[in-house]
């Protein structure tokens, strides 16, 4: 499957002009005011000496400066960054708009104060437009995510453009139809773009509680906040380019997590909030949030629940002595356990039940180990390592089992089995592979995307152990991967010099995150997508009787 996402296309102005050929190494910096233009170049020179201190290395800014370019498989080059100062007010931006859409350049970025419209913005906040007027700015989430990183308070964000100052009931009108900053010249400017990359960044400098007889502090801080964020527009000029994304098929959500978001939203929908789920539901904190916001309350120890109340037992199982603890409380339970980890348990209770010792391949605190080890804790030792292999003790070394978390590294588990086999030569594993196939798919799935990819965007959350493993494979594939929550994670500084990314989702990721990363990746240039499937799944697990209908 391949798909060309283009960048969306700035309004009417001048679009018959944009050639982004060789001016695209350029970065044209707009601000309507001379005041706002002084503040960004001091910002370039100060980034380009390397005075942020955000950790994020220098280059060269203001006009005539240079930094690695991104794009197309070419060489990096310079990027020539000018600050053009626009003029202020709609008709001068409009007029403006008209002499740039005859002036080449590679990437547009418009910067300068402006009217905050709700009442949580301070002055000094940046508010990134992922609307401006009626462009859209899709790579507002990748500037957010740096700006916030350089220890900037960012936030995305619409942005309106108006002809006048407005008043106090003005921004009340305005803020009910989702605008969050307004200004007098982003819109037309934004449309001279024309199809190029675009991206505006707008500091507070009044709000509905510090209204514009106060924008002298109000401006000020605004002043500050614009210099501090110019550095990271040059980064982001950097970053811009064409490219190829190649998605790793199958990706994202697997049976088990499925099922087990079913189950809460079942629960939810029939009991209403709240709804008690011991531990994380799964491993992801965009589930998480979705499902905390309807009414799901995430607790760590079935003591934070009520007497009484209905409890969710997660994805990844629990142990014996939990569901005596849910029981003896009088709890109902309602259990979310991937019938793959039930599996496990049961080989681990049949192993324990014939008298063998069960090495448990792991990693030492997963909620999953912790759940298997519990059911037959005198007889199972967990070994993470071919070391721990080593200093293992059996009571009969001739009836040794093992058995494997769910979501290890398919290689690095291997190891250690062989490692087992190689002392223990009668030792006896389980019946079907304990990795499970989601697992197993998506490792395989990204390792061929890692070999055609310059770098590797793993959607996931820290805590989700199959998706810290599809970094590691790409990583011993050579590659260099990063593990993501979403699209604002992404650092622009790995994408500098990339040509082709891969893409790819761990099993508790949502498959909108892809979608977004793919969105915000657009904004920097023209992508094309395409799918690398190395298998299909269709499995589909049943749901317990207690949610059934
Ligand atoms: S990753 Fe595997 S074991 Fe875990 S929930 Fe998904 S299918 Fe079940």
């Amino acid at each position: 499957m391949t798909e060309t996402v283009p960048r969306p296309r700035g309004g009417d102005a001048g679009g018959g002009a944009a050639t982004a050929a060789e001016p695209g190494d350029s970065l044209l910096l707009c601000a309507p005011l001379g005041i706002e233009a002084r503040a960004l170049r001091r910002g370039l020179l100060r980034g380009a000496r390397g005075e942020r201190g955000d950790g994020i290395p220098p280059f060269a800014g203001g006009s005539g400066g240079s930094s690695p370019r991104a794009g197309t498989g070419r060489s990096p080059g310079p990027i020539q960054t000018s600050v053009l100062r626009t003029g202020y007010g709609t008709a001068r931006a409009a007029r403006q708009a008209e002499a740039l859409s005859r002036r080449p350049f590679g990437q547009m970025m418009i910067m300068g104060v402006g009217g905050g419209l709700t009442t949580d913005l301070t002055p000094g906040d940046l508010v990134v437009g992922t609307e401006v007027g009626a462009v859209t700015c899709p790579s507002a989430p990748l500037l957010a995510g740096e700006l916030r990183r350089a220890g900037l308070p960012a936030r995305t964000g619409r942005i309106t453009t108006v002809d006048h100052l407005i008043r106090r009931a003005q921004r009340a009108v305005l803020a009910a139809d989702g605008w969050l900053l307004v200004d007098m010249e982003s819109a037309p400017l934004a449309a001279a773009a024309a199809g190029r990359p675009v991206a505006v960044i707008r500091a507070v400098s009044d709000t509905p509680h510090h209204p514009l007889a106060g924008i002298v502090p109000g401006g000020l801080a605004a002043l500050r906040s614009l210099r501090a964020a110019a550095p990271v527009a040059e980064r982001w000029a950097a970053a811009c380019g064409t490219r190829r994304v190649l998605l790793a098929g199958p990706r994202s959500f697997c049976a088990g997590v499925d099922r087990a978001i079913e189950i809460v939203e079942r629960v939810l929908e029939r009991q209403g909030a709240p709804v008690y789920v011991r531990k994380q539901i799964v491993h992801n904190t965009r589930v998480v949030g979705d499902l905390t916001s309807r009414g799901a309350v995430f607790v760590d120890e079935l003591d934070q629940v009520p007497d009484g109340a209905t409890v969710v037992f997660s994805a990844h199982g629990v142990s014996p002595a939990v569901r005596a603890e849910a029981s003896r409380r009088g709890l109902a339970v309602i259990d979310a356990t991937c019938p793959l980890v039930s599996k496990v348990h049961a080989e681990a209770r049949r192993f324990a039940a014939d008298g063998y010792t069960v090495a448990l391949i792991g990693h030492a605190g997963h909620e999953e180990v912790e759940g298997t080890l519990g059911e037959a804790p005198d007889s199972t030792v967990l070994v993470q390592t071919a070391a721990d292999v080593a200093a293992l003790r059996p009571r009969d070394p001739e009836r040794v089992a093992y058995l494997m978390q769910t979501t290890l590294s398919v290689d690095e588990a291997a190891e250690v089995a062989s490692a087992l086999r190689e002392r223990f030569p009668a030792v006896r594993g389980p019946g079907s592979d304990d990795i499970c196939y989601a697992t197993t798919n998506r490792q395989a799935a990204v390792r061929a995307v890692a070999a055609e990819s310059d770098l590797v965007l793993v959607a996931g959350s820290a805590n989700s152990s199959n998706s810290v493993r599809l970094v590691e494979t790409c990583e011993r594939a050579g590659t260099p991967a990063h593990l993501i929550d979403g699209a604002s994670d992404i650092q622009l500084g790995w994408l500098t010099g990339t040509s082709t990314i891969g893409l790819t989702a761990g099993a508790s990721a949502p498959p909108a995150v892809v979608t977004e990363i793919i969105s915000a990746l657009s904004g920097l240039g023209d992508i094309s997508v395409s799918e690398r499937t190395t298998t299909t799944e269709s499995i589909r697990f049943g749901l317990p009787k207690e949610v059934r209908q």
